[in-house]
């Protein structure tokens, strides 16, 4: 099999070794965000449109180009390097294949980084979103003075980045870092991946949400029966009721106004994903977690849970030694980690990146 040329000089394009700015995108299955962000980590511009995935895949590559001119537009004059985009799904990194990303419709494995290269003729990477959020964080944020380090992000989903020497480790088919696929229980409830008591299926924001509405009915069922009519919960207050409104941001408001259920909850999330977590570090390790995404975003006491379950499980030698850290980045994570891709590679030969 021969072995294509690189791209970035088929265009004609040198990869610049300094100086210059990148063009960031962070797809989302509801919206496309991108920035231009400098060296520094600062974001000079930036849009945003709906990403349309319902539509297929040719419609989110013309979001993407769209958003991508609309920066270009506004940069006139700048020195723009190249491009990343952070992806949901699994990607290769030659050609930028993205695969099943999630929420995509009629999306099964699309040359995303081709795709976007054969437009603008500058070099594209491509990377997962879980990774590019680890980057970010590697080049811009908590990890920034740390080689290696755990990247954990608990939103929707459970996801995670294995940031080694400096470096984000992709294993050998680019699928490495499904943190939210480690199973804590395996007689536990099954999980959208096919298997049963993963991280996810208990702290995922539709699982957590599924387990509070299960621990409020019975509370509620005896309220009914009780004389005093005393609240159940701020968690039934903040829904008006109808408790198909639950989700993790409705629990942190409770807990913040002192509900001890919604408290109880949080908690004991942190304590399960620390049990994952233990275990991941425990194979890896790893002494340092960095912990993004909404929900870990809620309050110091789900930090602390996260932390003391993990030191209660790690092996010896690396008792005492963990430390759990909060992600900096927040939403903008995506963006900023997306164009860190375009400078990463710098300096390394084509086949090194695309074996
Ligand atoms: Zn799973």
């Amino acid at each position: 099999m021969s072995r294509e040329l690189p791209r970035h000089k088929e265009a004609g394009l040198a990869r610049h070794t300094e100086g210059g700015q990148a063009i960031g995108v962070d797809l989302g299955a509801t919206t496309v965000k991108a920035g231009i962000v400098s060296r520094e980590g600062n974001i000079l511009a930036n849009y945003s449109i709906e990403t349309h995935a319902d539509k297929g895949p040719t419609a989110v590559i013309r979001q993407i180009s769209f958003t991508i001119h609309q920066l270009l537009n506004q940069s006139k004059g700048t020195d723009i390097v190249g491009i990343g985009i952070g992806s949901p799904g699994v990607v290769a990194l030659d050609g930028g294949v993205v695969r099943y990303p999630p929420n995509f419709s009629a999306w099964t494995e699309v040359s995303l980084g081709d795709e976007i290269r054969k437009e603008f003729r500058m070099s594209v990477d491509v990377e997962n979103d879980a990774n590019v959020a680890a980057l970010a964080e590697a080049a811009f944020g908590a990890g920034k003075n740390e080689k290696n380090f755990l990247f954990v992000i608990w939103g929707t989903g459970v996801g995670g980045g294995i940031i080694l020497n400096g470096k984000i480790y992709r294993g050998p088919y680019g699928g490495a870092g499904e943190i939210g696929h480690v199973t804590i229980d395996y007689n536990g409830p099954p999980c959208g991946c096919g298997s049963y008591g993963c991280i996810e299926a208990y702290v995922g924001q539709r699982y957590l949400s599924q387990r509070t509405r299960d621990r409020l009915k019975p509370l509620l069922d005896a309220a009914e029966q009780s004389p005093s009519k005393k609240p159940v919960s701020k968690i039934v207050e903040l829904v008006g009721g109808n408790l198909d409104l639950i989700e993790p941001r409705v629990i942190s408001l409770a807990a913040q106004q002192g509900d001890p259920l919604a408290h109880e909850m949080l908690e004991e999330a942190g304590t399960l994903l620390g049990i994952g977590i233990a275990s991941v570090l425990n194979v890896l390790d790893l002494r340092l977690v960095i912990v993004g995404g909404g929900i870990s975003a809620a309050d110091e006491f789900v930090f602390k849970a996260i932390e003391r379950s993990i030191h209660s499980r790690v092996l010896k030698s690396s008792k005492g030694k963990i430390r759990v850290a909060p992600a900096q980045l927040g939403n903008m994570a995506g963006i900023l980690g997306a164009a860190s891709l375009v400078w990463m590679h710098e300096g390394e030969e084509y086949v090194q990146r695309h074996p």
